[in-house]
């Protein structure tokens, strides 16, 4: 039998996010849960302003269901202090709630979601930006850019501009914190750091 691959049927009745994250915990819309430990749902406030969409939970992540708690969480954490952002008011999510990864011996190596997969697992994210309605919608990645704004948004033109989106009065879109990370030297990291905590001040001196 064919592998499903959408996450609507999956979605409950209530749309609350307690709600929403008790259902994603037994999402089986697409192939990715089979490989994983675990659903990793949006975390933070109902009333969140800011809310932040990555593309999928990673190693760490995906052991401890929990979003942004691996090395590209501590960066976005040092990104948000810079910007005088408090990470527990902000809602933090990723397009794709489970992790996709190879094994290369004991290690898992992150591998990027495909489209289809992106699609499938979509519903959940409309549905937390829906409960949440937050003020500003900061897009993480090519991969999270892509799927709120189409697949031709090219992140390198429009990084840390404010785009015309109707998901949220305020949307902006910047590299992945992971990416801080594959800078090939201590410069070129610090360089990069800098560039993504500007683009965090972009939304909060947005949010005012
Ligand atoms: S990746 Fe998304 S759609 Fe696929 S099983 Fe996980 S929660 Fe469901």
């Amino acid at each position: 039998m064919a592998e499903p691959n959408d996450a609507t049927p999956f979605l409950p009745e209530r749309r609350s996010l307690s709600a929403l994250r008790d259902a994603a915990a037994g999402c089986r819309g697409c192939h990715l849960w089979r490989g994983a430990t675990q659903t990793v749902f949006g975390e933070g406030l109902k009333r969140a302003r800011l809310m932040l969409v990555g593309e999928q939970p990673g190693d760490k992540e995906d052991l401890a269901g929990k979003p942004f708690v691996g090395p590209a969480g501590k960066e976005l954490d040092r990104g948000l202090e810079a910007a005088g952002i408090a990470r527990d008011e902000a809602y933090l999510t990723n397009v794709v709630k489970h992790f996709k990864f190879e094994e290369r011996g004991r290690r898992r190596i992150h591998q990027t979601p495909k489209r289809f997969e992106v699609d499938a697992c979509r519903p959940w994210l409309e549905e937390e930006l829906k409960v949440v309605r937050p003020e500003a919608l900061l897009l993480l990645g090519a991969t999270a850019a892509k799927a709120v704004m189409g697949s031709s948004f090219r992140l390198t033109r429009h990084r840390g501009e404010l785009l015309d989106c109707d998901l949220a009065p305020i949307v902006t879109a910047t590299v992945h914190p992971s990416s801080i990370l594959r800078q090939r030297d201590d410069e070129s990291r610090r360089a990069e750091r800098e560039a993504f905590a500007e683009d965090l001040r972009v939304v909060a001196e947005a949010l005012g």
